[in-house]
């Protein structure tokens, strides 16, 4: 048998193994064509109805109105960072930013591009390791802008800030993409690089309201409107095809679960597993984010040294869990549990901690 790890790693992360396994069956002659998905026209009966199955089973699971349309793009969730106040900038009002990490941070930065940025609300005073509490969006704004989950701080949002219906709320949601429940009608635009919680790096998601979709300035370059992109299905030029397919697998995969709230159901299990190795730890293992903040999807905690972590990470390693180390920027440990990572792998993950505690005291 191949050997697989658990993986623990932020992203790209683990895939479902059904879904690489199909792929693996699928490569070499894809729905008959004696070709690999790789290497059919993106014009092709075949892929056509790859992409069409993607965007349904998407439309499903997440409940997505009609008046919504489904757009699967390159250039990663930073390239949506501009793509996302060029598109919905309105002259003279200012764009309302919630600053809650490293992600929200690139985001602003790119926003500051275009005008006046208005950080509505703000964690920097603690380090980035809480969500705000009571954020509310003016009418003034052109746009709002939140990261549902900063995957590098481990703070998710528990609760959808306050925003007047005529001011569209955007949100940067690459790490918790269908990490649980989520009524898309709350926000004008939701975005997503799919290698955290849907498939492989290469295609980034955007959800958006039609009506937003007038907003672009004329001047702009085709392939940067949303516009686009949603009047051509996301086939204007060569979609990033393989990406879609695996989503799609990914999707079935999700469907077959039982969809999105069975998937919820396990991934609040999983993080309460961990949380409470860290709880119960008598300070051995110190979470990093504020208890009403804290992330399903990454789990950041410290040791007393750094030293301590390193070897923590080293022995993990050796006992196949893999990805635990923090983010360079703010060091620490970090272990990822999205929707692809088993009940299994966390359980084998707090075994671990259990036993790494009792060893090195
Ligand atoms: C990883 C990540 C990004 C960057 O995604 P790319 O696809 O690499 O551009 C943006 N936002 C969040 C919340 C992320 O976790």
């Amino acid at each position: 048998m191949t050997k697989r790890v658990h993986n623990f790693n932020a992203g790209p992360a683990a895939l479902p193994l059904p879904v690489l396994e199909k792929a693996q069956k699928e490569l070499l002659d894809y729905k008959g064509t004696g070709m690999s998905v790789l290497e059919i026209s993106h014009r092709s009966k075949e892929y056509d109805a790859t992409q069409k199955h993607a965007t349904d089973l998407l439309r499903e699971l997440m409940g997505i109105p009609t008046d919504y349309k489904v757009l699967w793009l390159q250039g990663g969730a930073s390239t949506q960072f501009f793509d996302v106040p060029l598109n919905l900038q309105q002259s003279g009002k200012p764009m309302e930013y919630v600053f809650t990490g490293a992600w929200s941070k690139k985001a602003i930065k790119e926003a500051k591009l275009y005008g006046e940025v208005k950080v509505i609300a703000s964690s920097e005073d603690r380090k980035f390791t809480y969500i705000p509490k009571n954020v509310v969006f003016s009418d003034k704004a052109a746009f709002g802008h939140i990261t549902g989950n900063e995957t590098i701080g481990g703070i998710e949002w528990q609760y959808w800030p306050t925003i007047p219906s005529s001011v569209p709320l955007a949100c940067d949601m690459s790490s918790d993409f269908m990490d649980k429940v989520v009524d898309v009608k709350k926000f004008g635009v939701i975005y997503a690089g799919a290698q955290k919680n849907l498939g492989p790096a290469g295609v980034t998601i955007v959800i958006v309201r039609e009506d937003l979709l007038g907003r672009v300035p004329e001047n702009t370059p085709t392939m940067l409107k949303w516009k686009t992109h949603a009047e051509k299905d996301s086939l204007y030029n060569t979609p990033p095809c393989f990406a879609i397919y695996l989503c799609e697998l990914v999707l079935e995969h999700l469907k077959g679960l039982g969809g999105i709230p069975a998937v919820e159901k396990v991934n609040r299990e999983k993080a309460k597993l961990v949380y409470d190795i860290i709880d119960k730890s008598n300070g051995y293992y110190r979470g990093v984010a504020e208890k009403d903040s804290r992330s399903l999807m990454n789990v950041t905690f410290n040791l007393a040294t750094p030293e301590l972590e390193a070897k923590c990470v080293d022995e993990a390693k050796k006992n196949g869990l893999i990805g635990l180390k923090g983010h360079r920027d703010v060091g620490g440990m970090r272990a990822s549990l999205y929707n692809a990572v088993s009940l299994e792998s966390t359980k084998a993950l707090c075994s671990f901690l259990t036993r790494f505690k009792e060893q090195n005291p």
